[in-house]
């Protein structure tokens, strides 16, 4: 395939207003062991995500620090410090402690953004459970199957949600012991208490903190996260504590955290990384984690990110483009003269989301890559790089990346420039380590040594990864291969344009065709003149055997929960085939 995106000027960075964590020399130095010195660990080399992210800090001066700035989305506003977060989240340990829970069992979070789900997480981890978060916007469906697959002994939810999402599924859950309620900062009424639940809040208040935390392998499991369901029915990936290592120095690195940040991740703790980066590394590092209970809405997001005085925030393709549709004008009316650093994972970011930053921000838009699989990031832009637009960077220290080929011989690193599949040399301290009930599942993603990720890209002559698109959305047409990335970042140069995805369609002579689906930005209408505009612009930028065909105009295309565009639903309605496992799909409450 062409050189892609050689339209685009590498971005040279100006000085920063503070050092880069990542340095050259700091690259060539890298070591584990040297990572691992900077965590506090427990005796006989244990390790506990909850200890790192709290007790570390105690009788330290961060433990008077704001851990955790909760803005409610009645206009609510509660501060957590450290130290009043971390005996929380011992009273929440006592609290499962008293309920006979044991170590290992697997507890389910079904929370919106709540101080509650914060100290849930980190009281149950002290306990040494296993934690899954839910999205909050689930239906009973998806609740139920996830559920089934992790057998959760316990789960953590509100009145409401209860009602309506549990108690119509609670008896097909045989595993499900404990349900515990959480009201909005005041105890539950016995009308306002479902039957079969207990109210958290006086338990949290009448139980007295659990003592130190026991000791906790870091082998132990902590985690365990869904996959977005992107390409199919969702994998249940188990993490360690050791994970905390990899969390700690990659958050250091590609997000480039230092102590006096005010940090801002728009992911739900739902995904991976509203956990990975939403909770656990950003408290190891000490800072200030701001935690806005609202749904999207740009003008919100500005001002959260201008009243709280945000310095790093870590968002995603799909908000990016959001803001993008409602302007850059609204952004520059917000001055934000303390935010600093911008990363943005889940999707691809096209070149235009990195421009787009530096009209709307004056700072580029930072894209990283990793999986629910890989527990943290593992190819990332971080703030002293270059950045090529449209890379997705290059892999941090401790993480051998390649794109490789599965050849004859087994596994062979594809030349420079060369497309193939992702893999990261198996070992880091985040991998996952089982999809729970799918051994031959987990099995097929290791070979030679490798993870294989499922994802094609390519790598160039400064060692900056590509990415071309998920192997099964890759297109075959008249003898080429194609990214739909590559044609979708090209319709999304056009300024109407607010979305873009790409599928192949079966046919008869090129074997597939490309099919194009775009959504507009506000004050844009469909018309014939602008699908030709769209054909003729793909066409001059990638030549005809790789322009789409075809292009249909939505009002929105259909998404995962966490903002991925599902292409396989665009091919699926388009070939008139089944839609396939739809639990993730934004809008639907099954
Ligand atoms: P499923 O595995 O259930 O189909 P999913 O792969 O979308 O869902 P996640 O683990 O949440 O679930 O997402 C990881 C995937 O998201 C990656 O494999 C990749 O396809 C995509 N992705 C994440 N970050 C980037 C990025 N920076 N550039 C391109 N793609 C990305
Ligand atoms: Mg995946």
């Amino acid at each position: 395939m062409s050189q892609t995106f050689s339209g685009y000027a590498v971005i040279h960075k100006g000085p920063s207003p503070v050092p880069p964590n990542l340095t050259d020399a700091e690259r060539a130095q890298f070591r584990w062991e040297t990572a691992r010195s900077r965590l506090s660990g427990l005796p006989d080399g244990g390790l506990n995500i909850a200890h790192e992210a709290l007790d570390r800090h105690l009788g330290t001066p961060i433990a008077n620090k704001v851990a955790l700035r909760w803005m409610g989305s009645r206009g609510e506003r509660r501060d957590l410090r450290y130290d009043e977060l971390s005996e929380l989240s011992a009273r929440f340990s006592a609290v499962l402690d008293g309920l006979g829970v044991q170590p290992g069992e697997r507890i389910f979070l079904l929370l919106p953004r709540l101080p509650e789900l914060y100290i849930a997480v980190l009281g149950a981890l002290r306990h040494r459970n296993v934690v899954c978060t839910l999205f909050s916007a689930f239906g009973p469906e998806p609740i139920l199957q996830r559920m089934s697959i992790g057998q959760g002994a316990v789960l953590i939810t509100t009145p409401m949600l209860y009602r309506k999402k549990i108690e119509g599924i609670r008896a097909q859950l045989p595993h499900l012991r404990q349900v515990l309620v959480v009201g909005r900062g005041a105890d539950l009424t016995p009308e306002e208490l479902p039957s079969g639940t207990l109210d958290l809040g006086p338990l949290l208040r009448d139980t007295a903190p659990s003592g130190v935390i026991p000791s906790t392998s870091p082998d132990d499991p902590a985690l365990l996260h869904f996959t977005s369901g992107t390409t199919g029915k969702p994998k249940g990936a188990l993490h360690v504590h050791g994970a905390v290592l990899h969390h700690r120095q990659s958050a250091a690195y590609a997000l480039d955290l230092h102590p006096d940040d005010v940090y801002w991740c728009t992911a739900d703790p739902g995904w991976v990384t509203g956990t990975s980066y939403g909770i656990v590394a950003p408290l190891t590092h000490g800072v200030t984690l701001i935690v806005y209970e609202g749904d999207f809405d740009a003008s919100s997001w500005y001002k959260v990110l201008r009243e709280e005085a945000v310095t790093v925030w870590y968002t995603a393709p799909t908000a990016v483009r959001m803001m993008m549709k409602a302007g850059a004008e609204l952004a520059r009316e917000h001055a934000l003269p303390k935010l600093r650093f911008i990363a943005s994972v889940g999707e691809p970011l096209n070149p235009e989301g990195v421009i787009w930053g530096q009209q709307a921000f004056g700072l580029p838009i930072h894209d990283n890559w990793w999986q629910t699989e890989t527990g943290g990031i593992m190819i990332a832009n971080t703030a002293a790089m270059d950045i090529k637009p449209g890379s997705m960077g290059r892999p941090l220290p401790g993480i051998e990346a390649a794109v490789i080929k599965r050849g004859p011989s087994g596994i062979e690193v594809a030349p420079v420039g060369e497309e193939g599949e992702i893999a990261i040399r198996a070992g880091w301290p985040s991998q996952f380590r089982e999809y729970i009930g799918e051994p031959e599942r987990t099995a097929k993603c290791f070979s030679g040594g490798w993870y294989l990720s499922g994802d094609l890209g390519r790598v160039d002559e400064d060692g900056y990864f590509w990415f071309v698109g998920r192997s099964d959305d890759v297109i075959k047409t008249a003898g080429h291969l194609i990214g739909p990335f590559e044609v979708e970042s090209v319709l999304m140069e056009h300024p109407a344009v607010a979305e873009a995805a790409v599928i192949g369609k079966p046919d008869p002579v090129a074997m597939e065709v490309i099919k194009a689906f775009v959504s507009l930005k506000a004050g844009y209408e469909a018309s014939e003149s602008l699908r030709r505009e769209l054909l003729l612009l793909t066409r001059s930028r990638l030549g005809p055997a790789v322009a789409p065909r075809e292009i249909d105009v939505l009002p929105s295309l259909p998404k995962t929960r966490s903002g991925k565009i599902l292409r396989r639903l665009l091919k699926a309605r388009e070939l008139g085939l089944p839609e396939g496992d739809l639990s993730t799909l934004e809008g639907e409450s099954r």
